[in-house]
């Protein structure tokens, strides 16, 4: 497969799988922030995201990821550079097609399959995290076997309370309440905010330096803990709450009981939070590079900052700062349907 070292923002489209999700929607939106000939391959009708995406100038493709012929069709006819895949922990494998059709069509300049989460070659959860982690490595094999041109997107945690039983943890407030303090709540982890894992994998797609790579976030900024990401809202709420512990056996028993897609999330918490899976290696093999280096002039929104967010969605757009009575259950946002994690 020929190989261009890159491409500008003004020629080839980015084709996004799974902009109606929970990070494609980051990434779709960020590839129009960068003016990119953005299309979204879209097989339901009717979502409100899709919609908002088309507004800003998004071009639609209706259709799934498993039909062979059709993606070489539309992959040719669009003239497509980038084809990023962000679709659901439950789908992984529906990109097996998907790597297949890339490689006969035979131009595509990257392929980011639909990771946004840990090194999984590296991270070795429990069950049933295991699983969708080896599904992600089997997508990793035979793009690699097929010679794709690809990078691994390995973006850690969303800037949010990492609930142990919710996929989509940005979505939900912060405890309001109790905190659940894994462990001895002193592991540390990388948040990004999803903004931030849109930008920053779109800067990646043309950049000769991320191709064959797996690119690692790692912004010092928000390098937290649970028990200071617990002070920091705190902060934001102008109250202390009570710190329940949730022990490694806690955790490990919500990811033995196999309900899913909860108990996935809990054997990734357990593997970030007691195990410590984004910190107990150095990024310095061929085959990695860590973001900050590539674009050290470009800022990450910080924790405090996304927490701000938060309480703005609390208290409405006329925040005074004010959060006497304050509860859970009142001030909850809508909060998705748990589908997958990372
Ligand atoms: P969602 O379940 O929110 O969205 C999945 C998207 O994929 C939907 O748009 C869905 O379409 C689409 N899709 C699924 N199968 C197909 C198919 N065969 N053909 C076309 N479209 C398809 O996924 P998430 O955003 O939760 O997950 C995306 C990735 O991000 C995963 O790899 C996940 O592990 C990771 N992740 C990382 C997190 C982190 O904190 N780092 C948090 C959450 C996820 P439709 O609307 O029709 O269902």
């Amino acid at each position: 497969m020929t190989v261009l070292e890159s491409v500008s923002a003004a020629e080839g489209g980015v084709l996004i799988v799974g902009a109606s999700g929970f990070i494609g929607r980051f990434i779709a939106e960020a590839s129009l922030d960068a003016d990119r000939p953005t299309y979204l391959l879209v097989r339901s009708v009717g979502s409100k995201t899709i919609k908002t995406l088309q507004d800003k100038g998004a071009k639609v493709i209706h259709g799934v990821i498993k039909d062979q012929e059709f993606m070489e069709n539309i992959l040719k006819e669009h003239k497509i550079d980038i084809v990023i895949s962000a679709i659901g922990g439950a789908n992984i494998l529906d990109q097996l097609t998907l790597v297949h059709a890339i490689k006969a069509v035979g131009t595509i300049k990257r392929f980011l399959p639909s990771e946004f989460g840990h090194d999984v070659d590296r991270a070795d959860p429990v069950e049933p995290g295991l699983t969708m982690y080896n599904e992600k490595r089997r997508v990793r094999r035979l793009i690699e076997e097929c010679g794709v041109p690809y990078t691994y997107i390995c973006c850690n945690s969303i800037a949010s309370w990492p609930y142990y039983d919710n996929t989509h943890p940005s979505e939900v407030i912060p405890p309001l309440d109790e905190f659940q303090i894994y462990g001895d709540g002193s592991v540390k982890a990388y948040f990004v905010a999803g903004s931030d894992i849109g930008k920053f994998t779109i800067k990646t797609v043309d950049d000769i330096r991320t191709l064959y790579k797996s690119v690692h976030f790692r912004p010092s900024c928000n390098f937290l803990n649970i028990n200071e990401l617990a002070s920091l809202w705190e902060k934001k709420i102008g109250r202390t709450l009570p710190r329940v512990t949730v022990s490694e056996n806690d955790l490990l028993a919500a990811a033995a009981v196999n309900i899913i897609p909860q108990s996935i999330v809990a054997s990734f918490t357990h593997d970030i939070f007691i195990k410590g899976c984004q910190v107990n290696f150095s990024i310095e093999g061929p085959n990695e590079v860590e973001v900050c280096s590539l674009y050290p002039d470009e800022s990450f929104r910080t924790v405090d900052e996304c927490f701000d967010d938060f309480v703005v969605k609390m208290n409405g757009k006329n925040f005074t700062g004010e959060t006497d009575g304050i509860t859970a259950q009142n001030h909850v946002v809508e909060v998705l349907p748990i589908t997958t994690c990372a």
